[in-house]
């Protein structure tokens, strides 16, 4: 029988341990503080964005949305993000997206600094991702798929792990985090040649695509551990992954479900990296203008 992996559990988990270091630093009237542009009036990004500060408040994070005037535009996005950067009680700041036609997130994430950059928004925080620098938060996302395969044991090192998909927000960085581990990696997208074959390599499967149950039986060796990042919205108002979990039951070893996977991770990594960027914040000597008192 294949395992489901409970996300929500992890998920908790994880927040515990944030809400104990956001303690630590309420102690020291520091406020961990993250700051959400939100663009458009996109629905699910709304939807998300409230997510998001509920689960800040579970871990004692303060949360403040920022909604731009619309119609708003690049220089407008990336002029909020900016000022942000220099508000001394902000710690991590996001760029909700969609974004509006014809704005590209690297173009505005380029205006967070890689110290605040909790989802890895901008090509410098790629970068060094890319070449193992400290000081960078990779997205949320990408995080999130390896504390899955962590807490789950699952093993990395000299294992064969395939990634469908390379956009700088999901396929790309999960992949160098695989690497990292010593994974051998290989990364498909819409040109690889023959994918359900690839992908039967894999000891580990990373699906990022966003179509809906496309990953079936004839992509997964028996045994191999299956993480389903997709999220593409069914007619009845739902989430469907990209893989047919149904028909991998029995094949793969384990797998993360839709909903219930790779989200709620994504988003208590998305409190760990504010709690770790307030908490480096705290130790820069030139940067102490940045802590501040919580209450009067
Ligand atoms: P994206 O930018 O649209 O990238 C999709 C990738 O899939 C591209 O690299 C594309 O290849 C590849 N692809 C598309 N069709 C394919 C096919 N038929 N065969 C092989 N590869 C194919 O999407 P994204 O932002 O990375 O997100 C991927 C999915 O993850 C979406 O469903 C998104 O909603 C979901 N997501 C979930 C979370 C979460 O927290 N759970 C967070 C972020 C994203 P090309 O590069 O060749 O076009």
């Amino acid at each position: 029988m294949s395992r489901i992996i409970d996300g929500k559990a992890i998920a908790a988990a994880s927040l515990d341990r944030t809400a104990s270091s956001a303690a630590l630093l309420r102690e020291r009237n520091i406020t961990p503080t993250l700051a959400v542009v939100v663009p458009t009036d996109d629905e699910g990004a709304a939807w998300y964005v409230r997510s998001i500060a509920r689960t800040a408040a579970k871990a004692g994070i303060d949360c403040q949305v920022h909604k731009l005037p619309l119609p708003t535009g690049r220089s407008e996005i990336a002029n909020r993000l900016s000022e942000l950067s220099r508000e001394p009680a902000v710690h991590g700041i996001i760029c909700q997206t969609p974004l509006p036609e014809g704005v590209d997130l690297p173009a505005v994430g380029a205006s967070i600094p890689a110290a605040s950059d909790v989802d890895g928004a901008s090509p410098q925080s790629l970068g060094m991702v890319t070449a193992g620098v400290a000081g960078a938060f990779p997205p949320a996302t990408a995080a999130a798929v390896l504390e899955i395969l962590k807490h789950e044991n699952i093993p990395l090192r000299g294992q064969r792990a395939v990634v469908v998909g390379r956009s700088n927000i999901v396929g790309k960085p999960v992949a160098l985090l695989l690497l990292a581990e010593h994974a051998t990696v290989t990364i498909c997208h819409s040109r690889t040649q023959d994918l359900p074959a690839v992908c039967r390599d894999a000891d580990v499967l990373v699906a990022a695509i966003g179509r809906p149950r496309m990953i079936g039986s004839d992509y997964v060796r028996p045994g191999a551990v299956v993480i389903d990042v997709g999220t593409s919205p069914t007619e009845g108002g739902g989430l469907a992954g990209d893989v047919d979990t149904e028909a991998l039951m029995g094949l793969a070893s384990a797998i993360t479900p839709v909903p219930g996977g790779v989200g709620p991770v994504t988003t208590a990594q998305l409190m760990w990296h504010t709690v770790r960027a307030a908490r480096a914040a705290s130790e820069q000597p030139q940067q102490q203008a940045r802590t501040h008192r919580s209450g009067p």
